[in-house]
């Protein structure tokens, strides 16, 4: 097993200190409803250009994005222009009259960013890294789901791989194509994104999932052995979840990153797809941003303070997984690093509630709660119920909430129902409990 498969976080970009966080109470309400940008990357500059038309409804005298470090050149309301500033990575647009109905604003941009958008101009390659708003004005808050239709401008030696599926290709000029994607199941802005490289492609489909394995360093014949069981992990986390997976499913090696989850879309490094040929046992990683499709991607923590919701649930079925694979021996094993890791919180004094407010800036420990004690908080939530009730629970909560940004509580509801008693005492104890007050009690 590879130690870093268990490195795949939004939470990392949090640690790195380019945190989106959720608009503060005093900030005006909007709800944006799409999307639809044009993003021209340029790899030799390292630089970026773009114009977004957001979508939205509210009732409000100010709309206020994220947008990153990037170089504001325009705002437009109907085609004239409106009146904005910068606060930080906030761009605050006063809109001339309160807006009751849905709007569109149309924002132009450039910037040369210092994250979220990776420039490898030595082997042709551009990829994100969340933070979308680096790379696209947007609403970064989990909360915030819309739809995208995404052009990328990119040199036509490109393979390209975004968010949605792909809608048309046509040439832009100087050598260059337009790739259109289009993403019609609203997703929060952290799960876009895109890779563009000189890529070996693979190509292979699933039960009416069309699958595509990219890479720049393997050969087609690696990609399809490193991405073996990518079909039996979809079908196995549908039958987990209750609901099938929609859409297209696309793996790229980049050159660097942590694994990062996207709509119909996982980024990992090149060097993870080579420890994989290697060693096809430490496809952990792979499982872990496919769980996230259903937990992370369909059903969202609403914030990050209700991020175990995504982390805790990945790593715990990418070990249920790994159990149906490989034997239950190996479900066992991770259950009891888990167990140990929380044990070594436990006597340093780092351990608390997994519902956990102050992400601003997360330790390691931090995020070994949100992981690993949230998976094993999921085992013994298993033992509690029973394997039947606890997974039409599963089934329960990640049906009702597909397409929707939750908390706890939805959670809390959702096993409740199906445990058939109160659950209130285990949530207390393991999950929800005070925020910030220090070791629970062990059990
Ligand atoms: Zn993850």
């Amino acid at each position: 097993m590879s130690s870093g498969w268990r490195t795949c976080s939004y939470l990392l970009a949090i640690a790195a200190g380019f945190a989106p966080f959720a608009a503060t109470a005093d900030e005006p309400v909007i709800d944006v409803e799409h999307y639809r940008a044009r993003v021209e990357p340029d790899l030799a500059t390292r630089t970026v250009r773009g114009v977004v038309s957001i979508a939205f409804a509210g009732d409000a005298k100010e709309a206020v994005f994220d947008a990153g470090e990037l170089e504001i050149d325009s705002v437009e309301l109907k085609g004239s222009p409106v009146p904005f500033v910068r606060e930080g990575s906030k761009l605050r647009i006063a809109l001339p009259e309160r807006l009751t109905r849905r709007s569109t604003l149309q924002v132009r941009y450039h910037g040369a960013p210092r994250f979220g958008l990776e420039f490898h101009p030595d082997r042709n390659e551009i990829y994100t890294i969340f933070s979308a708003s680096q790379w696209l004005v947007s609403v970064d808050a989990p909360s915030e789901r819309a739809t995208l239709d995404l052009e990328l401008v990119l040199p036509a030696a490109l393979v390209v791989a975004a968010t949605g599926r792909p809608t048309s290709r046509k040439p832009a000029g100087d050598g260059r194509i337009a790739h259109r994607w289009r993403l019609t199941t609203p997703a929060p802005s952290f799960t876009y994104g895109f890779a563009a490289g000189r890529y070996t492609e693979a190509r292979n489909a699933t039960a009416g999932t069309r699958l595509r394995f990219l890479s720049t360093d393997l050969r087609t014949d690696e990609l399809r052995q490193v991405f073996a069981n990518t079909g039996d992990m979809i079908r196995f986390f549908e039958h987990r979840a209750g609901t099938e997976f929609e859409g297209d499913y696309t793996q790229v090696l980049v050159t660097r990153t942590i694994g990062q989850e996207a709509a119909g879309l996982a980024l990992l490094s090149e060097q993870y797809g080579k420890t994989v040929l290697a060693d096809p046992t430490a496809e952990g990683l792979i499982a872990h941003e496919i769980a996230h499709q259903w937990w992370g991607v369909s059903v969202t923590c609403k914030d990050w303070g209700h991020f175990w919701l995504n982390e805790g649930f990945a790593t715990f079925m990418t070990a249920v997984y790994l159990g149906h694979r490989h034997g239950a021996s190996e479900y066992v094993e991770q259950v009891e690093k888990w167990k140990a890791r929380w044990e070594k919180l436990k006597a340093a004094g780092t351990d608390h509630p997994l519902v956990y407010s102050a992400w601003s800036n997360p330790s390691a420990d931090d995020r070994a709660v949100v992981y690993q004690k949230g998976a094993y908080v999921l085992h013994l939530l298993r033992l509690e119920m029973g394997e039947d009730a606890f997974w039409r629970g599963i089934r329960g909560y990640t049906r009702a909430n597909a397409g929707r940004s939750v908390d706890t509580n939805d959670f809390k509801a959702a096993m409740t129902a199906t445990a058939g008693r109160d659950l209130t005492d285990f949530f207390a104890r393991w999950i929800d409990g005070p925020l910030d007050t220090g070791p629970l009690k062990p059990l």
